[in-house]
């Protein structure tokens, strides 16, 4: 019993105080969405409907106007780009932007900017070569035991920085219901998958009833041990995790959400709410942030957000180096930057909130994770070994 976990302190708590009349983190660290002069006639039934939120989203430049100021940057941008990658914003992801700050992480990640209409030469048309590795078309199979299955290409929002650009979208190239069968027939047949990722564009764009469509099918497959929904919901449109689709995914537990918080910005009132009601539900949820310049590009931006992520219950789970997806070569930071915000986590704060920092190898290599340097040596049994503070210490193996 000589290796202390940390995990049991043994100690016992005689009394309590009451609950009741403690403000509860949610109302100490948390705060809805503002609601824009433009939206202030909504009724609060329209502006919690997530269906009023979808079909409220801000297309045009003449909508987002009456949101924020647009600089001519912006103009130009949206006059450019319209034909390759669509605008298109909640209210409530729009109603926390800074209307006058061309800089907001908000407004970067959902307004066009100009960077987008340029092409870096290490740009990629398909960055991680997930159509190398399609078995069938749904599908990507790139490790032995797991599956990327793409149910749809529609999403809440489009993010500037998406690296599916060239199929989110794109109503050409909707997931039919031909091709969802194929991929749950191909899960069916290949027994080495024991966890299904569950993708898109969007796994939330679909219905309530296409989601637990896939979901039963694939808990009717033995070999099927856990699957994840990957859904930028609970950032652009919390709205959606309504009680009856929570109740439904806890018939299928256990289930994994795999979310993309990308700043603190975003982690309002209502994401708090749309978590916990997955978290009640046995839902467990992980955060994939995607490092972004001029966004979250510093660590104690990095910090703040890991820490509020886990008041909501919320494991920050990967910090993704941007890909070389086309027209996103502005957001992309150095390796180092990446490097230094771990450095900055480890050890300073609770381990929890230390993601695993990963490129994704362009060309279908998949995730590789990168250290800071914490091994300064090694000779026959020695290691000598740097922890958080740069002191050296040395471990000698037996
Ligand atoms: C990211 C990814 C997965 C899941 O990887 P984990 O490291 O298990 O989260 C599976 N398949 C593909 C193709 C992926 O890109
Ligand atoms: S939600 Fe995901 S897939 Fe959809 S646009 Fe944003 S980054 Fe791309």
């Amino acid at each position: 019993m000589g290796l202390n976990l940390g995990i049991c302190s043994g100690k016992m708590l005689r009394m309590a105080y009451d609950i009741k009349t403690i403000n509860t983190v949610r109302e100490r660290r948390f705060s809805p969405a503002p609601r824009p002069e433009v939206w202030a006639e909504a009724s609060d039934k329209d502006w919690n409907n997530w269906i009023w939120q979808q079909q409220k989203r801000v297309k045009t430049m003449e909508q987002l106007e009456k949101v924020i100021n647009p600089t001519d940057d912006e103009r130009e941008a949206f006059a450019q780009s319209h034909e390759m990658f669509n605008m298109g914003i909640t209210p409530y992801y729009a109603a926390l932007m800074d209307p006058n700050d061309p800089n907001c992480p908000i407004r970067l990640q959902s307004v066009p900017g100009k960077g987008e209409l340029h092409i870096a030469p290490e740009d990629l048309e398909d960055p991680l070569g997930e159509e190398r590795d399609m078995p069938v078309p749904g599908i990507t199979h790139r490790y032995p035991d797991r599956v990327l299955f793409y149910t749809t290409h529609n999403c809440a929002m489009y993010c500037r920085h998406c690296t599916r650009k060239r199929k989110v979208a794109d109503p050409d190239s909707a997931t039919s219901a031909k091709a969802l069968e194929e991929g749950l027939a191909y899960i069916e047949r290949t027994k080495s998958i024991r966890d299904v990722v569950i993708s898109g564009g969007d796994a939330l764009s679909n219905s309530d009833d296409r989601i637990e469509y896939i979901l039963s099918r694939l808990r009717a497959m033995e070999h099927i041990e856990i699957f994840r929904i990957g859904t930028r919901n609970l950032v652009t449109l919390p709205q959606r995790i309504t009680d009856d689709f929570c109740k439904m995914l806890k018939k299928y537990q256990p289930v994994f959400i795999h979310t993309h918080f990308n700043h603190p910005k975003e982690l309002t009132t209502e994401a708090f709410d749309a978590c916990a009601k997955l978290a009640d539900a046995g839902c467990v949820i992980n955060n994939q942030m995607v490092l972004l310049k001029g966004i979250n590009d510093d660590p104690k931006i990095v910090m703040e957000l890991n820490h509020k992520l886990l008041m909501m219950r919320v494991r920050p789970y990967y910090m993704f180096q941007a890909d070389l997806a086309q027209g996103i070569s502005h957001f992309r930071t150095p390796v180092e930057k990446g490097l230094e915000i771990i450095k900055a986590l480890r050890g300073w704060t609770s381990g929890m909130a230390v993601p695993h920092f990963v490129i994704d190898a362009p060309g279908g290599g998949g995730k590789i994770p990168l250290l800071p340097k914490y091994v300064m040596n090694h000779e026959g049994k020695e290691w000598t070994l740097r922890n958080y503070k740069d002191k050296e210490y040395k471990y000698l193996e037996p």
